[in-house]
């Protein structure tokens, strides 16, 4: 599972906005090289980012938690 700050949940409530779930979860790689996982926020359809290791993202890919781009 890929977990990310919402922006928008944590808005209201800081707390709420941490480690949701998310949707739809994708692996992009950076022009930097680095990983990033871009998806939806389940509550509230925002999108959402998070930096990721390549060893994290790698492992995402391989459990199926992300689809890789
Ligand atoms: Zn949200």
């Amino acid at each position: 599972m890929v977990t990310a700050y919402c922006v928008k949940c944590g808005r209201q409530d800081k707390e709420k906005g941490k480690n949701k779930p998310m949707k739809n979860p994708a692996i992009h790689q950076t022009a930097k090289g680095g990983f990033m996982a871009k998806g939806k926020c389940p509550d509230c359809d925002t999108t959402m980012c998070a930096m990721m290791s390549k060893v994290n993202a790698e492992q995402a890919i391989t459990d199926g938690a992300a689809k890789n781009y």
